[in-house]
């Protein structure tokens, strides 16, 4: 599971157990991107306390992992350098990568995205106001062979966002039952979005 993960949130947790379980994966890695080459003007929290936060989300579910892959690799970070990475890591499995439908949808912008598609399955999840047919639209370019290795996944309507967190701590509002009491503890001991 890939995202930027400032902070995480039980959007992303909710999505990875439900991609976990429709798809009887073995393990769940979550992955916090290093440099997200579509986010160049974004201010983002140091990528090790990303990571950490991260660390502290999946500490409590057996079935998840974080790793810092995307963390460690110098320059801008393209998710088909970490699914060749995964797969020299674990060979001969079967890998899908799981991030939000509106990820997918501009799938066709990212590198090398023929080869990705054709080492990796995707499964695409559902946030609240998108809506399914967009994302045809927007791929529509693929061939199907490709197609065919999105998967499309719903996930119970979460409107939390890594967004709206940020502004809420920065005005003082609450983030409980946001996510998960170790990252809230987290971010306020370390004064995290503040400014
Ligand atoms: P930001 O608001 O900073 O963009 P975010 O909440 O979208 O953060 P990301 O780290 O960008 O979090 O998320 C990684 C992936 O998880 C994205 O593809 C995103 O669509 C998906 N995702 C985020 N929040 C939810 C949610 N509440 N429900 C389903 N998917 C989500
Ligand atoms: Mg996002």
């Amino acid at each position: 599971m890939g995202g930027t993960f400032d902070p995480i949130h039980y959007g992303h947790l909710v999505t990875a157990e439900g991609a976990r379980y429709e798809y009887d994966l073995e393990k769940v890695i979550f992955i916090p991107a290093g440099q997200p080459p579509h986010k160049p003007n974004f201010k983002r929290t140091q990528a090790w306390r990303r990571y950490e936060m991260t660390r502290l989300a999946v500490a409590t579910n057996p079935f998840f992992e974080e790793s810092p892959i995307e963390i460690e690799r110098p320059g801008p970070t393209y998710t088909i350098d970490t699914v060749q990475e995964i797969s020299r890591l674990y060979p001969g499995a079967q890998i899908f990568f799981i991030t939000g439908a509106d990820a997918v949808a501009e799938i066709l912008n990212w590198k090398k995205v023929e080869r990705l598609l054709s080492i990796c399955r995707f499964i695409a999840a559902t946030r609240p106001g998108y809506k399914q047919g967009e994302i045809w639209k927007k791929i529509g370019a693929l061939p199907q062979g490709l197609k065919n290795n999105i998967f499309y996944m719903e996930v119970p309507a979460l409107a939390i966002s890594s967004t709206d967190i940020r502004q809420r701590v920065r005005k003082g509002k609450p983030i409980k039952y946001l996510l998960p009491e170790p990252v809230e503890t987290y971010i306020t001991s370390n004064n995290i979005y503040l400014d």
